[in-house]
């Protein structure tokens, strides 16, 4: 039998949205119903364009918001997929949804359509954050959405929340994270709100008097929330992601697992045969480049030994479980305990990390200095696709995750 990871991830990205969130900086655009039907039919042609029978185990529909697509828009590319490449029967197929794009009937066609995992971004479930964050949907809206999942007949939901939000205490972070234990979704993200430089949500807090709670009070955020989520059943398997036994999103685990994916859509990054390229950016150069059958990939670069091995322990590092230093040795032929022990020594002594003599992984305290302790052992990371790089972008200093 194969090893899941040993399969191909296919990511599939839809770049619309009802409106864009004032911290948003993912590739993505306003709704347009006549441009998401061209772009539909590009994205199937680019995935026909790469069809070579390899079997892969996910299907993860990122964004944007895909639940703006039709069911049976979702349903053709699904097909798609499977006329190209060997899905096998099990596969993991993600969709991610806004809660308020949602209905029983709707998640019950996307079930129909093949979907078996969906991934609510719920944020917050204050209704005072939600609006900071200028997202469409409340509190309630979001608990609904998880309960309309349900009886559809869904039974693998994620749940994704931002800590660390414009004037929000700890007491109101653990609100949330109480609220999403009480509904007790099978998977959870929970990342530290990124503000990038032109972010109109910096304006917001400027006009507002919003501020952030001390760097000291994110590690709390991070910890406690941790604490409750363990007493709760889960087991954490990546700095921001928990889930129950069994559960782990199997698409994300390519990503940190020196795994191999092919991304479509605008934007998208694919890495595969040591080789990672990425699509044009813009949806309209997208759609007219598969029309023209013109070059569709904006970058391409070869990973060198070097840089996969760097890449391989960057992204090993972020699991709970770390990096097998004798797969590590298979693969690219080095001891990680050997060439970078000069390195790792100080972190082994202040507990940051830990290594059995097979496995080196980070302490749960560590993740908080996860930045810190790859920089120290590695140079800055390349350029990665949008779940690598939100789960692995981290803030300078203490703040272990970022949306
Ligand atoms: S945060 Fe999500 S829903 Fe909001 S604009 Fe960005 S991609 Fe769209």
């Amino acid at each position: 039998m194969l090893n899941f990871e040993l399969m191909l991830g296919l990511y599939i990205h839809i770049p619309f949205c009802s409106a864009i969130c004032n911290y948003c900086n993912f590739n993505r655009g306003l709704f347009d119903a006549a441009l998401k039907e061209q772009y539909v039919a590009a994205l199937r042609r680019e995935i026909a364009l790469h069809a070579d029978g390899t079997p892969a185990d996910t299907i993860y529909f990122g964004g944007g918001t895909p639940s703006l697509l039709e069911p049976a828009e979702i349903e053709a590319v699904i097909r798609t997929c499977r006329a190209g490449f060997s899905v096998t029967a099990d596969a993991e197929v993600t969709l991610e949804a806004n809660p308020e794009t949602v209905t029983v009937e709707r998640l019950a066609a996307f079930r129909q359509a093949g979907i078996t995992r969906v991934s609510f971004g719920v944020q917050s479930f204050r209704d005072d954050e939600l609006r900071r964050l200028s997202r469409l949907h409340s509190a309630a809206r979001a608990a609904d959405a998880f309960a309309m999942a349900r009886h559809a007949g869904f039974d693998n939901i994620s749940l994704d929340l931002m800590m660390w939000l414009p004037q929000q205490t700890i007491p109101e972070w653990l609100q949330s994270v109480d609220a999403l234990i009480g509904l007790a979704p099978e998977h959870a993200s929970l990342y530290i709100l990124e503000l990038y430089p032109n972010a109109p949500l910096r304006e917001a807090m400027a006009r507002g008097q919003w501020s952030l709670a001390p760097d000291d009070d994110a590690a709390d955020m991070y910890l406690e929330a941790m604490a409750r989520l363990d007493a709760a059943g889960y087991q954490q398997y990546e700095i921001s992601n928990v889930a129950r036994p069994g559960r782990e999103s199997r698409h994300n685990l390519k990503y940190w697992t020196d795994g191999e994916w092919l991304g479509f859509g605008c934007g998208a990054h694919s890495t595969r045969r040591a080789v990672r390229w990425k699509n044009l950016s813009s949806t309209t150069e997208y759609i007219a480049a598969v029309a023209s059958a013109g070059p569709l990939v904006a970058e391409r670069r070869p990973l060198s030994p070097r840089e996969a091995l760097e890449e391989a322990l960057f992204t090993g590092l972020r699991l709970t479980r770390g990096i097998d230093v004798n797969t590590v040795k298979d693969r690219y032929g080095v001891d990680v305990s050997d060439i970078y022990r000069h390195q790792l020594e100080p972190f082994l002594e202040a507990g940051v990390l830990i290594y059995d003599g097979r496995l080196l992984r980070l302490s749960r305290a560590g993740m908080l200095l996860a930045n810190e302790v790859m920089a120290r052992l590695l140079p800055p990371p390349p350029k990665l696709p949008r779940d690598l790089a939100r789960a692995q972008t981290a803030k300078a200093g203490n703040s272990p995750v970022v949306d």
